[in-house]
């Protein structure tokens, strides 16, 4: 997978790339990223990007001369997206969608930055493909969009994750939120690790974490619930007789596991 990033600030997405999961999918091949200063083509001595709004204001703009120039030099792969709090929101279902332009040919995406007041409209309206933000608030600029894109989208890679299932089964895939999870010790200040995972019946844990992910999501994101149509009769059926079963549980304090 390529992508292309462009920016005033390259180190600023290089080092974070570069560490933990992203700089490993650099070294194996994963992840082809390449971040392109958008100075490359400026010629004037001080390498200007910016300049003051027409029709005043505060602050500057991103001018559409070197940005144009930027990437006409580079000629990424596209789709070629300018990172902006206007844009189409992220969620897990665009990741998904970023990710698989993997399979198409060239293969891969790129990721315009803006910062200061915002990049001229002719940028949004002639060179990229499209907008996309990561949340409704404002950030001083588009390069921690950037990463926030780049990782999501790397992690879903085939080969990143080392374990493909932990992909599958996580957060939003099925509409849902994460079933929760433990870890050792069992016992930690008194709050104990649900006895049911540490019976090994692995059909009942099954069922026990469909039923936690279907609570968690009504209490915590009843909005995604909501998105789904709501709780289907077999799934209400499900919550209710794993919440019973909790209850008579022996091992439920911990005692009987
Ligand atoms: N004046 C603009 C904000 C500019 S913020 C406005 O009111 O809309 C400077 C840059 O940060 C933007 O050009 C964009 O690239 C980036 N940015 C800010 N918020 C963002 C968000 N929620 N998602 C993605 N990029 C964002």
């Amino acid at each position: 997978m390529r992508i292309d990033v462009f920016t005033i600030f390259p180190d600023l997405v290089e080092h974070f790339c570069s560490g933990s999961l992203l700089g490993r999918a650099r070294h194996h091949g994963a992840l082809d990223l390449r971040v392109h200063d958008l100075r490359s083509a400026t010629t004037d001595p001080r390498r200007s990007v910016d300049d003051v709004p027409y029709g005043g204001g505060a602050g500057m703009v991103l001018m559409p001369g070197p940005l144009f120039d930027a990437v006409e030099l580079v000629e990424p792969p596209r789709p070629l997206f300018l990172l902006g709090p206007g844009g189409r929101r992220l969620d897990q279902e665009v990741v998904e969608e970023l990710a698989s332009t993997e399979t198409s040919a060239p293969g891969g995406f790129s990721l315009l930055c803006g910062r200061y007041e915002g990049v001229d409209q002719r940028v949004a309206d002639h060179l990229v493909d499209g907008e996309l933000s990561i949340g409704d608030y404002v950030l001083a600029g588009g390069e921690s969009a950037a990463v926030v894109v780049i990782e999501a989208v790397t992690r879903l890679l085939p080969g990143v994750l080392g374990n493909e299932a932990s992909a599958r089964d996580e957060s939003f895939r099925s509409g849902l939120l994460e079933y929760p999870q433990y870890t050792r010790p069992g016992d930690f200040r008194g709050w104990e690790v649900p006895g049911i995972l540490r019976q090994g019946d692995h059909g009942r844990i099954e069922r026990w974490r469909r039923a936690m992910a279907l609570r968690r999501t009504l209490e915590q994101r009843p909005d995604l619930v909501e998105a789904r149509g709501g709780l289907t009769d077999e799934e209400r059926r499900l919550l209710e007789a794993v919440e019973r079963e909790v209850v008579e549980e022996p091992g439920r304090d911990g005692q009987g596991a």
